[in-house]
């Protein structure tokens, strides 16, 4: 491996290494080399966007064994300021974590949260959804932000078009997303940080082709597969992933944004994705529904009320080896914090574990075999309730007002105990 010495600064020039590769897919494994350790892949992020896992302590995410966690550019850069985190001697020393982190550039979320916000060719201009004070975000002021942040893996701004867009719009936000790509390239200071392209291009896997390969030529240290996820049928999303991926450097990581379920991973490593990040794991856990390997169901279904098994037998996590269903509903049932903090550490845990699964699947040649079982055995949240998810509506309304709902949970219960 070559190494650049950049002042007191010692970065790989080729940061990401392939381990083992699946015969009969675009699966693989490998490592990516930061200034704040290495990522074994494939690898699930968790999401922290107020430099903060929602519940949980650096000492939590030790325990499971993350090695990377991602943080919001936009959430930071609003509150507290780029200036506090920068004072408190980076993103590292404010939220106490010494492994790797991740930014985004802020672009999704000023395209998602910001009010009346305006976009041109030079950037976005936007009101903050705190406040309501206009800023604006250039593809020159998102690196300066990241930069000032620190993390060690930082992604370009993009323009985000609205999921749907078609024609001349998606057009546009493709061009601009590429200029805007090779602005933050220029605009790159520090040395220590790692650089990420976004392709974009929506459900258009002609735009999507493009997209890889105008990027490609730009020689980013990583690649981003952005705008998906958004409410289009999963099979679009498969779709574009089975056309796009293959296009790709195949020497650089591959990180699929936003995504996402259990299924959705398992099929995109099938395709050569290497990193995700997804709120779910956490988001669900809030509103009491926990991962098993047969599918999701809700903690606080009232078939657990006197159930002593662990909510998933199959886990070794802090909660399942600690507490009973029975504790677990009780506590959401008294909506205690508690509730909370042992859900999330059983979720990430769960998604800590299929990675590592994942990963042992593909370094020994039977990822295929893996892939065929999960789909076998895990049962998916159905495609309304996860769109209506996407929608930002509460997992639980949509879980427990349904007679199919419950039937489900219980058959799932059946199934653990089967
Ligand atoms: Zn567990």
């Amino acid at each position: 491996m070559v190494y650049l010495l950049q002042g007191a600064l010692e970065i790989a020039a080729h940061h990401f290494s392939t381990a083992q590769r699946c015969p009969v897919s675009g699966a693989r494994t490998g490592h990516l080399e930061t200034t704040h350790g290495t990522i074994r892949t494939p690898v699930f992020v968790p999401v922290g966007s107020q430099a903060t896992v929602k519940s949980l302590t650096p000492d939590d995410l030790h325990g499971i064994g993350f090695q990377v966690l991602l943080a919001n550019a936009y959430h930071l850069y609003l509150r507290p300021g780029v200036e506090i985190v920068r004072e408190a001697g980076g993103l590292h020393e404010f939220m106490a974590w010494d492994r790797a982190l991740l930014t985004d550039s802020g672009g999704f979320q000023v395209f998602s949260l910001a009010s009346l916000r305006t976009i041109d060719d030079e950037g976005v201009t936007f009101r903050s959804h705190i406040d309501g004070s206009e800023h604006r975000l250039t593809p020159e002021k998102s690196v300066q932000i990241q930069e000032g942040l620190g993390a060690d893996i930082i992604m370009v701004l993009d323009d985000v078009a609205a999921g749907g867009s078609e024609g001349a719009r998606l057009r546009q936000a493709l061009d601009r997303t590429h200029r805007w790509a090779e602005r933050c390239l220029s605009a790159k200071q520090r040395n220590d940080q790692l650089m990420f392209a976004i392709v974009q291009g929506g459900g258009d896997t002609e735009l999507r082709k493009m997209s890889a390969r105008t990027l490609g030529t730009l020689d980013f240290p990583g690649y981003a597969v952005g705008g998906l996820s958004v409410g289009e049928p999963k099979e679009v999303m498969y779709r574009v992933l089975r056309e796009t991926v293959p296009i790709l450097p195949i020497d650089r990581p591959r990180y699929l944004m936003g995504v996402g379920s259990p299924e959705d991973i398992v099929e995109a490593v099938w395709c050569g994705i290497d990193m995700f990040d997804c709120v779910l794991p956490t988001r669900v856990a809030r509103n009491g529904a926990v991962y098993t390997r047969d599918g999701r169901y809700s903690v606080k279904h009232s078939s657990l009320k006197s159930e002593w098994a662990a909510i998933d037998p199959e886990c070794a996590c802090y909660t399942c080896r600690t507490f009973s269903s029975a504790y677990l509903h009780h506590l959401f049932k008294c909506d205690e914090l508690l509730a909370y903090r042992l859900a999330t550490i059983h979720n990430l845990s769960f998604f800590q574990r299929l990675m590592q699964d994942i990963g042992t699947a593909i370094d020994v040649g039977r990822f295929e075999s893996f892939r065929d079982e999960f789909r076998q055995r895990y049962r998916c949240v159905d495609e309304a309730e996860r769109l209506s998810q996407k929608r930002g509506s509460s997992v639980l309304r949509t879980k427990t007002t349904t007679n199919e709902c419950r039937s489900r949970q219980c058959d799932l219960r059946h199934n653990l105990h089967s």
